[in-house]
């Protein structure tokens, strides 16, 4: 049975577990679904999903990375960013801002999900102490919005709405060897837990709030310094607090 046909009701309960796991805010119902889909998709080898865990992280403008849903696997530890948009997604592995344009012609802006699923794979492979090769990074769009022009998948990442996830997951996983034995698994359970366990509630919303901040322009999005208005020779300028460590400026 697919997930959408469990989600027209023939699977009782299901929707009233939805809005038990769901968080307040856009995402919490896209990752919920993928976190759903992940362990009753019946995906071979050792699954085991971890959800909206914070990783601590040295560089960066907030003192977490926040990872939507994670998987465990003999294969890997893939890690999924879910965009939960409609309208026609365009964008390029290179550019910093993807665009999302609706019917009425309005365009939106958001950062290129790859650099900030990239960040997310940064700060677990320096806190687990695993290259980066033995992650993989998975954007999950929503089966609401058309993927217009996104990259080809490469061997870092992939791109796919929640509808197809299961099926490029499974030729992925068939694709690769194991790089994780039980020991390897076990231990790494072991530090998901961790990270489960001090992903509280307070512990998230300050990392929405530092997060809000960042995108408010008001805390520099290199470090999450103060930005201060400098002068300089060509007039005025917003400079990080942490000048000289940090170079960041722009334009007051
Ligand atoms: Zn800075």
């Amino acid at each position: 049975m697919s997930l959408f046909g469990r989600l027209r009701g023939e699977e009782p309960g299901l929707l009233k577990r939805i809005s038990v796991g769901m968080r307040e805010g856009s995402g919490g119902l896209g990752e919920y679904l993928t976190e759903y889909a992940l362990e009753h998709g019946r995906l071979p080898g050792y699954v085991r999903v971890f959800r909206n865990v914070l990783v601590p992280r040295s560089v960066g403008p907030t003192s977490e990375s926040e990872i939507d849903v994670l998987m465990l696997h003999n294969t890997g530890i893939y890690v999924m960013e879910s965009k939960n948009y409609s309208g026609w997604i365009f964008g390029s592995e290179g550019q910093r801002q993807w665009t999302q344009t609706f019917e009425t012609g309005r365009k939106e802006r958001f950062y290129n999900p790859i650099m900030q699923n990239r960040a997310h794979v940064k700060a677990l492979s320096v806190h687990l102490g695993l290259p980066e090769d033995a992650f993989r990074s998975y954007i999950i769009f929503s089966e609401r919005c058309e993927l217009k022009k996104v990259p080809e998948d490469t061997d870092a990442f992939a791109i796919c709405q929640r509808d197809h996830m299961l099926r490029v997951l499974r030729k992925d996983l068939a694709a690769r060897d194991a790089v994780f034995d039980e020991d390897g698994l076990a231990k790494l359970v072991t530090a998901f837990e961790a990270l489960e366990s001090t992903s509280t509630e307070e512990a998230k919303s300050e990392h929405v709030a530092q997060a809000q901040r960042v995108k408010a322009g008001e805390v520099c999005p290199r470090c999450g310094g103060e930005l201060v208005r400098r002068s300089g020779r060509y007039g005025e300028f917003m400079g990080c607090s942490n000048y000289p460590r940090c170079r960041y400026t722009r334009d007051v």
